[in-house]
């Protein structure tokens, strides 16, 4: 979701768009199957250790910067139905190697929330075999229910993508508001939700003093956020928008320099919080 492009081994790789679907403020019925864009099965960079990482297809967001511009869609016919029963075939050949670097499974897009049921039923069962779990969001939760309670429950590491704590820049950024996300964030703290934060720094939009403050102020009291994983905005994913039939909207947007990074880095650890970049 953040940072990074969804995996190569691609139940549906990043050809075309499929149309069927769209951004609708809803989930998908829930029929026992995940929708699936792409398995990494050694993923390195989603949680600590290595990871089984699941991308699901579906995002209600609509970052200027998504390197994920293909799963935006609710339903693809490029994505692929599986029960939980046939992810844990996958899973549980690779637990060994998982396990032996402190890693485990994580739940991504997208937005795996849109799916929080097939997630909550997945992360119980590596919960069953003792298999760490992390599940990174931008925090869109619709609803505060029982399934909800139940996956976050089963959930060892949330990784919360704060984009933009100013409300009139993540409008533009993010094409929606960033209340559901920030009282999401407030829902963690008060549950003691082990929770890593990600910012991207994106010139422009997230890579001035104002609003790191904002976001170290914001995160400054929430003792469950022990750590921001800054990362620094990158291309790589901008051919996905043309191949969807999309322009690109911060084509000539370059990644930051790292003085910048690193000032944005300096000013939340000042809030306390380790800093990973
Ligand atoms: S939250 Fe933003 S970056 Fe992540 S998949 Fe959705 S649109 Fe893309």
């Amino acid at each position: 979701m953040e940072g990074r492009a969804a995996g190569p081994d691609a139940a549906g790789a990043a050809a075309a768009h499929a149309s069927a679907g769209g951004g609708h403020a809803r989930h998908r019925h829930y029929e026992g199957v995940g929708h699936v864009h792409s398995i990494e099965s050694c993923g390195t960079v989603d949680g600590p250790g290595l990871r089984y990482v699941l991308f699901l297809q579906g995002c209600l967001m609509r970052c200027l910067y998504c390197h994920n511009r293909d799963t935006w869609d609710l339903k693809s016919d490029r994505a692929k139905d599986m029960t939980v029963p046939d992810v844990m075939k996958q899973v549980l050949a690779y637990r060994h190697y998982l396990k032996a670097t402190g890693g485990g499974v994580t739940a991504t897009g997208g937005e795996p929330l849109l799916q929080y049921e097939f997630v909550r039923d997945w992360f119980m069962a590596c919960h069953a075999h003792d298999i760490h779990t992390c599940l990174d969001t931008n925090g869109y939760a619709l609803h505060y229910d029982e399934v909800l309670q139940a996956l976050l429950d089963n959930t060892d590491l949330v990784m919360l993508d704060l984009k933009q704590i100013d409300p009139d820049i993540h409008k533009v950024l993010v094409g929606i508001p960033n209340t559901r996300t920030l009282a999401f964030a407030e829902h963690l703290a008060r549950r003691g939700q082990r929770t890593r934060v990600r910012y991207v720094v994106v010139p422009g939009y997230t890579d001035d003093e104002r609003s790191a403050h904002l976001l170290g102020r914001f995160i400054a009291p929430m003792k469950n956020v022990d750590t921001v994983e800054v990362l620094p905005y990158h291309e790589l994913g901008a051919h996905k928008w043309a191949l969807c039939g999309d322009e690109y909207r911060l084509k000539g947007v370059h990644p930051p320099p790292k003085e910048t990074v690193a000032q944005i880095c300096r000013i939340l650890e000042g809030y306390g919080k380790a800093i990973i970049v």
